[in-house]
């Protein structure tokens, strides 16, 4: 027998009514009836959600691509499936499943990048919280083909932040061609992402040279099983710092998720011969520049990596299941959202923050 939820008229959301508005909390926000989702469509109650860098640029519209307004951002959410759309066929979830509500909240799964397992780049896509309405509300409508079931034995808090930021620097350590005893540079180790990334890394059996700044940070990169640090701000030659660290010859691989420019075109210049940089950052209107001569003749792969396809997230959950990564957050509620932003903007957020949504 199937559960039987009720399902509220209103709910709590927080809401971005223009570009770079501030948020407006409100507690009267409509919640879609089970009657008006459309075939392949879920309601889900959402028990709690990440808090992304993403979602600030999302805020200040600083992409290119424009989001939608009025917007409700967030795309780390995990709750229970309360609704299912009338005549949807073979969904893979049901009633009372828990799962997770990651940045791409839907693609066509026709065209060419989807059935090229590229579902993120499909043309068609929605993501979350940016083109459809996001997990900083008690409930969201996704799709019943594209929300990740969560393994039974990780707690939804732990798991909301890998649905974002695990997910992303996991996909980016899978194609990053880096093989077991490789060196990886990771750069801003210490952050939301990197704390990640190293975990993901040293359990690949890669070697982490991790990037960063601070006593606080060090000691973190170092006890999740970081083997070499070099302090971006004490160093007088980063590039030679991190030649040195890496047997002399540089790193095979760098993940970048740095939210300035400047770290990409460094990783260049600290690879060593056939190295890979994956990019995977999304600074505010920067470009990558990187010296023609020596990506030619270091043989240099320079690829992108956006978040990851429905796979990426059901393997970056699994390891995480088993212990293998663990994420530092802090718990708030909605109503803390607005200082949250205003922590993240000033870079003092240490690890990532998760909102209960039913608080
Ligand atoms: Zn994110
Ligand atoms: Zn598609």
């Amino acid at each position: 027998m199937s559960p039987n939820f009720q399902i509220p008229k209103i709910q709590k959301a927080a809401i971005v009514e223009a570009t770079d508005a501030p948020l407006k909390l409100v507690d009267n926000h409509p919640v879609r009836q089970p009657s008006e989702l459309k075939p392949g469509e879920c309601l889900v109650r959402l028990e709690c959600s990440g808090v992304c860098h993403t979602d600030l640029h999302a805020r200040k519209g600083d992409w290119p691509s424009p989001a939608k307004l009025p917007l409700i951002g967030g795309h780390e959410g995990v709750g229970l499936i309360v609704a299912i759309g009338e005549h949807t066929q073979d969904s893979p979830v049901k009633l009372g499943d828990r799962v997770g509500i990651k940045w791409l909240a839907y693609s066509c799964l026709d065209c060419e990048q989807c059935r090229k397992g590229l579902e993120q780049s499909c043309p068609n896509n929605l993501c979350s919280g940016f083109t459809t309405d996001g997990t900083f509300s008690q409930y969201v409508v996704s799709w019943v083909r594209h929300v990740t079931p969560i393994p039974e034995n990780l707690e939804s808090f732990e798991a909301a932040s890998i649905l974002c930021a695990g997910v992303t620097v996991y996909r980016a350590l899978k194609y990053s061609q880096a093989h077991i005893g490789d060196w990886i540079a990771l750069p801003g180790a210490g952050g939301g992402l990197g704390h990640l990334a190293i975990q993901y890394a040293t359990s690949m059996g890669l070697r982490v040279v991790a990037i960063d700044t601070g006593e606080e940070k060090r000691k973190l990169c170092e006890q999740l099983g970081a083997e070499k640090w070099v302090d971006f701000r004490e160093s007088k030659d980063i590039v030679k710092d991190i030649i040195a660290a890496t047997d002399g010859q540089g790193a095979h691989s760098a993940v970048v998720t740095a939210a300035t420019g400047a770290a990409y075109a460094q990783a260049v210049d600290y690879l060593r011969n056939g190295g890979t940089l994956m990019v995977v950052g999304l600074p505010a209107h920067a470009s990558l520049s990187a010296d023609i001569f020596y990506t030619v003749t270091k043989s240099i792969s320079i690829l992108g990596s956006y978040v990851g396809n429905r796979q990426d997230a059901r393997e970056a959950l699994e390891i995480a299941s088993r212990g293998k990564v663990k994420c530092f957050f802090q718990r708030r509620t909605l109503a803390e959202l607005t200082e949250t932003y205003e922590g993240l903007e000033r870079g003092e957020i240490v690890g990532r923050i998760v909102l209960d949504m039913q608080d």
